[in-house]
């Protein structure tokens, strides 16, 4: 089984980041991958999620292995809000997702889930933060889906909601491919659709369709 498996280039491209950013230093609780940006002292710590988008823009041509993409996921990762960069007992700069303690705003508790009692300002008022719309900007929620569900029930939630709206099986058969490919809910928006009908195996049209509906089944969560 195993000597006839050949992974693909988007496989290999990850563990080809996984390789070059392994960090020596922190790596008490299994392997960490760090971006060091050259001339700074900085460990940006990329997980999973990080390192397939940046493997996925490589293969678009955005990226190369040393160049990391630019786009809103990254450039959060890179600079950050000037705040949080500065803060820290240590040097590692985690991707907010990755750590719902510092920012607990995007795992609500369910009573504000219910929306229809409460006016837009007040919703807001609620929390904190004045970064709140950079903050959902550059970290894509979605509802109380955890970040390693979102290749797996998120995803299958998502077409799921895709197939009964247009009664088209397409979508559920989708998940298959998606999830082989590690194509979470969070990488859709920035996954090309000549990707997904290369590698997924999908038609234009539901390619497209998949982009378009995400931000509005992400509205109903
Ligand atoms: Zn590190």
């Amino acid at each position: 089984m195993y000597a006839s498996y050949t992974p693909d280039e988007y496989t290999v491209l990850h563990i080809e980041l996984q390789n070059k950013y392994r960090c020596a230093e922190y790596s008490l609780d299994g392997p960490k991958y760090c971006y060091r940006p050259p001339g700074t002292t900085k460990h940006i710590q990329l997980n999973s999620a990080n390192l397939g988008a940046w493997a996925t823009a490589i293969q678009n041509k955005a990226a190369t292995i040393t160049c990391p993409p630019r786009n809103p996921e990254f450039d959060f990762l890179l600079n950050g809000p000037a705040k949080r960069s500065i803060s820290s007992k240590s040097d590692h700069v985690q991707m907010a997702s990755n750590n719902p303690t510092i920012v607990p705003i995007y795992l609500p508790p369910p009573v504000y889930l219910d929306r229809s009692f409460e006016t837009p300002r007040k919703h807001r008022n609620m929390h904190r933060t004045i970064d709140y719309h950079t903050d959902i900007m550059a970290s894509p929620a979605f509802g109380r889906f955890q970040s390693q569900e979102y290749r797996t029930v998120a995803l299958e939630a998502f077409l799921e909601w895709c197939t009964n709206k247009f009664g088209d099986d397409e979508f559920k058969a989708a998940y298959a491919q998606l999830s082989k490919h590690k194509i979470g809910v969070d990488l859709i928006a920035e996954t090309d659709i000549s990707t997904f009908e290369t590698k997924c195996g999908l038609t234009y049209g539901t390619a497209l369709q998949l982009k378009k509906l995400l931000p509005k089944w992400r509205a109903t969560l």
